[in-house]
């Protein structure tokens, strides 16, 4: 068991919450740089390594130029993705663009920038060369099927919508080729969240085997194998971090038997986690406004779903603080809700806890990714702000909550 800490105290949060109300999100400058570092660290044996940030997990542009500091790329799948990597000065190979059921639109934005373009599927070959004309470079998206047992998020990769199969993979790259693209990735994402370590060492041993396999049938040199995102993070106190040292010995093992044995070397490895980037370094921080005790005891905070859907969409466990009872016993049980009509708006059930008393400060951990991001307006909930705990202990406010103005901002009531 791992003690959950937090970067800040009591009396800080107090502090911030005078000028900021709660509900917010919280993130921690110097976990996040610290992570990147690391992670860089243990795979600076392979030149160009890279981490694509899946923009998806976090859009606020203050936490993405972090890290574009620490030398990330971004790994976007929608139009406004990839304007908002534009604005914030990404170009060319800095950005993947790993859509799905995409829109010419974004294809030719996409194209505009210099992205890597990373195809989801073989009809989109030809569709992408309607629309915006074959880039020089492109990367295919693989789905090992029954292959690979994927795991419990993103399902078993026969079941899931993403990518291509071997036999398109091969008739994919093919046309391609023939098609005079001089430049080739290849893709893959068979896991989501996942902390065990030997599946994304698999994954690599997958696409370094069809590098083998289709760079010797199809005569074609492969730049890069993007591993996908999908590394895990240990939100309950048991789970342990990925070990990114034993990921890295793994890999470069295989890449020694499959990659330079075989003469393939130079092939980059590129990765696009979004979660593991800033997800541990999130906080939702909410106030108790509530107690309830009727067939269960509930806890009621002013935050809700709308501030986190994890809970309610995957039952996810988020785990919780409450400020300055870090070290009382935990001998009471509560459902921790928030106040959407809907009975599935709980960031917690059967939780053991320190007894709770309004006006308790209440922290979520590991909001930083699919949390503000997977926010949304039912109920009229409106999302709150987020503020940056920088390195240097200010706080800097990187969002400011949404107001009653933003909601009403796309209804017309003249026509009425
Ligand atoms: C969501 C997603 C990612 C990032 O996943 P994480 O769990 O945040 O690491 C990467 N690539 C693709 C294609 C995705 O859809």
């Amino acid at each position: 068991m791992t003690q959950k800490t937090l970067p800040f105290t009591k009396s800080q949060i107090e502090k911030i919450i005078k000028e900021y109300p709660t509900p917010f999100h919280i993130y921690d400058e110097k976990g996040i740089r610290e992570n990147a570092k690391k992670l860089y660290k243990a795979f600076s044996w392979i030149e160009g390594f890279k981490n694509y940030f899946a923009v998806k997990a976090n859009p606020n542009p203050y936490l993405i130029k972090i890290a574009k500091e620490e030398g990330m790329g971004v790994d976007c799948s929608s139009l406004t993705e990839l304007i908002l990597a534009e604005k914030l000065g990404f170009r060319d190979e800095e950005i993947m663009f790993s859509s799905n059921e995409t829109h010419f639109r974004e294809f030719q934005k996409a194209k505009q920038l210099g992205a890597i373009i990373n195809l989801d599927d073989i009809s989109l070959l030809s569709y992408l060369e309607k629309h915006a004309g074959l880039p020089e470079i492109l990367c295919f998206r693989y789905n090992p099927g029954p292959l690979r047992e994927g795991n419990r998020f993103i399902g078993n990769p026969k079941e899931a919508k993403f990518g291509m199969t071997k036999k398109q993979l091969f008739d994919g790259c093919k046309t391609a080729r023939d098609k005079g693209v001089k430049r080739f990735g290849l893709h893959t994402m068979v896991v989501s969240n996942e902390l065990d370590v030997n599946a994304h060492v698999e994954t690599a041993a997958m696409l370094f085997d069809l590098v083998v396999e289709l760079s010797k049938k199809l005569g074609i040199k492969f730049e890069f194998v993007n591993l996908g995102g999908g590394i895990g993070i240990p939100y309950k106190p048991e789970q342990k971090s990925v070990d990114y040292i034993f990921l890295s010995k793994e890999i470069k093992k295989l890449y020694g038997k499959k990659i330079v044995e075989n003469k393939l070397n130079p092939l980059r490895i590129l990765m696009e986690n979004g979660r593991l980037i800033i997800g541990p370094y999130g906080y939702l921080v909410t106030t108790v406004l509530h107690k309830k005790e009727i067939y269960k005891n509930y806890v009621g905070v002013d935050a809700c779903m709308a501030n986190l859907m994890r809970p309610g969409m995957y039952g996810a466990y988020h785990h919780e603080t409450i400020l300055g009872k870090e070290n009382k016993p935990k001998n009471y049980t509560y459902d921790v809700v928030g106040s959407l009509c809907e009975n599935n708006d709980k960031f917690a059930i059967d939780r053991k806890l320190p007894k709770v008393e309004i006006g308790d400060i209440l922290v979520i951990h590991d909001t930083g990714a699919h949390g503000y991001s997977m926010g949304f307006q039912y109920n009229g909930k409106l999302r709150s702000a987020e503020l940056l705990l920088k390195s240097d202990g200010s706080i800097k406010k990187i969002r400011r909550a949404e107001t009653i103005d933003d909601y009403f901002a796309t209804l017309d009531f003249k026509g009425l």
